[in-house]
């Protein structure tokens, strides 16, 4: 197997995992909160206490994948030109 086909495969491979995983669960945990849904501070003492919602998720945990988000994007574009 030559250095390009090797990497190919592995590109191909990468992708189709990636596509399985925006299949199977289209949401991951926000990245600016880790999926807590707020920001942690710390208090005088230094005990974590939980802060301010997240601006990014407002609460909600969740983001969506990119390549759902490119999914629903291009099915919307589809149903609207063929209808
Ligand atoms: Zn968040």
């Amino acid at each position: 197997m030559t250095p390009t086909t090797a990497a190919v495969t592995l590109f191909t491979i990468v992708t189709l995992g990636y596509l399985a995983l925006c299949a199977v669960s289209p949401f991951g945990n926000c990245r600016k909160c880790r999926g807590f849904g707020f920001y942690m501070k710390t208090d005088r003492r230094g005990r974590p206490r939980p802060g301010r919602i997240c601006r990014r998720c407002h609460g909600d945990r969740k983001r969506i994948r990119v390549g759902r988000h490119l999914y629903n994007a291009a099915a919307r574009t589809r149903r609207e030109g063929t209808r």
